[in-house]
């Protein structure tokens, strides 16, 4: 076995790692860690030390690790037949079961998935087939997509346009022409704290309306947003969000991309976070929870309304100008397949629910009179810590102190437990994975209590 030095040093003269400061990694100023091996809620590294991942990953993992039914479903599938392609009517039997088990636990009026490799790559498919349903209506101009600050949506040309976070335009020439920003529906950093809730959702509708009217409605396309705000802070919309701004995007007829990502496969304790917010959209981006990350695949739910208008276009113009060589993989299939068959076997999507709930309410008991944190919520399995310098202004830390950052530190190094350092603002996301148990968050809760003492006491 090789030396932990030896990969150590192989690791920063080789390896691109994504989301990375290059130059601290490369000179060394960063750790680099190693994960060996998992189990259940915990990973083991090269070092030997075992952490409780209270992210699941990177929110994916959500039947957590080792599962051998899933290992043994993608042994089967590599042995059996690896790889075939999914072109001109070819399909497997794990590709086609579990179009049909999404379909089953889809909302109503959807129709077929596409399936793709990751997230980002799925709502560029979304993005090409918007665009193409409107060439065939022969709405050549309506092309422009609307997504909120703090959406996350993925980091290529079109996806890191839709994600609303500096970081991921700064530098890179995005967000391209095609795509406008609007409110985030994030309550606790609106402008006016006089506003109630039902004033700030009024105020998100209508800033969405001025934007359509500013733009022409016959300009826009659609309308894409996460049901819960994910690696933008972990915001929960406030209530009756989703209707206001549906009944915003129904009047303008545009459509609505669901991008359930992180909440698809029961991670908010209900199947999708559609069915959970009332949400009808015409076309929802899986990925994550699908495999639960023991392989790569995402997909398009495209509904009724869509795939009627895609038929036809194909009809007049031959077949779709769209595909992967590695949709629906047979192998990210299997891994689909059993993933999902282990959520209901083991109740898994009820567990997160209930489970998470305990971990939102300890959360709160435990530091929600902190004189630093302004504000602790979640829903389901996603829960967040929000810091700041002071509770009645709610005024920011300096971002140079790196408060959010030092927390998530100071927890993995005390007590062994991994959350996340949320990219924008100070503000410690969890999203364990689904199987978590009520000890199991209390130890989390404990450990977060801990390091939040260390470092502001
Ligand atoms: N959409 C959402 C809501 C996400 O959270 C993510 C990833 N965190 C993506 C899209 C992009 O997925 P991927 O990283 O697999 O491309």
């Amino acid at each position: 076995m090789l030396k932990n030095d030896q990969l150590a040093e192989w690791d920063r003269d080789n390896f691109f790692h994504p989301s990375t400061a290059l130059g601290a990694f490369a000179r060394g100023e960063l750790d680099n860690r190693v994960v060996k091996t998992a189990s259940g809620v915990f990973i083991e590294d090269r070092e030997g030390n075992k952490l409780l991942d209270a992210f699941a990953g990177l929110y994916c993992v959500n039947v957590g690790y080792g599962r051998q039914d899933i290992a043994e479903a993608i042994a089967d599938q590599a042995r059996e037949l690896a790889y075939y392609h999914s072109y001109v009517g070819h399909g497997t039997e794990a590709s086609i079961t579990l179009s049909k088990m999404i379909l089953d636990r889809a909302p109503d009026n959807m129709s077929k998935v596409y399936f793709g490799l990751g997230g980002s790559d799925a709502n560029e498919t979304n993005v090409k087939l918007i665009w193409y349903y409107n060439n065939i209506l022969d709405r050549p101009e309506k092309k422009k997509i609307i997504s909120r600050w703090r959406g996350y949506h993925g980091s290529g040309l079109v996806t890191g346009s839709l994600t609303g976070l500096e970081l991921f335009h700064k530098k890179f020439d995005l967000p391209v022409e095609q795509v406008i920003h609007t409110e985030a529906p994030y309550y606790f950093r609106r402008d006016d704290l006089d506003m109630s809730e039902e004033q700030f959702v009024a105020h998100c509708a209508s800033e969405l309306e001025a934007v359509i009217e500013r733009e022409g409605a016959d300009t826009i396309a659609a309308f894409i947003g996460e049901p819960v705000l994910g690696t933008g802070g972990i915001v929960p919309p406030p209530a009756g969000y989703w209707p206001a701004i549906q009944a915003v995007l129904k009047k303008h007829d545009i459509l609505l991309i669901a991008d359930e990502v992180v909440t698809g496969f029961g991670r908010l304790g209900s199947m999708f976070g559609s069915e959970h917010y009332g949400i009808e959209p015409d076309i929802i981006t899986i990925a994550k929870g699908l495999t639960s990350a023991y392989a790569p695949l995402s997909g398009s739910i495209v509904s009724d309304k869509v795939w009627a208008v895609l038929e036809k276009g194909t009809d007049e113009n031959g077949p779709i100008g769209h595909g992967w060589t590695y949709s629906a993989h047979p192998i990210g299939a299997a891994a689909g397949v059993a993933n999902l068959k282990l959520l209901d076997e083991l109740n898994l999507v009820s567990n997160a629910g209930e489970v998470g709930a305990y971990l939102n309410k300890s959360m709160a008991e435990a530091l929600g009179e902190h004189a630093n944190v302004g504000d602790i919520r979640g829903e389901g399995m996603l829960c967040a810590v929000e810091f700041v310098k002071d509770r009645d202004s709610r005024s920011f830390f300096d971002a140079a102190d790196k408060i959010g950052p030092q927390i998530a530190a100071k927890l993995l190094e005390q007590d062994k437990v991994i959350a996340r350092a949320m990219p924008q603002g100070d503000i410690l996301g969890f999203a364990p994975p689904f199987c978590l148990t009520k000890e199991e968050a209390d130890t989390v809760v404990a450990a977060t209590a801990r390091a939040v003492k260390a470092v502001l006491g």
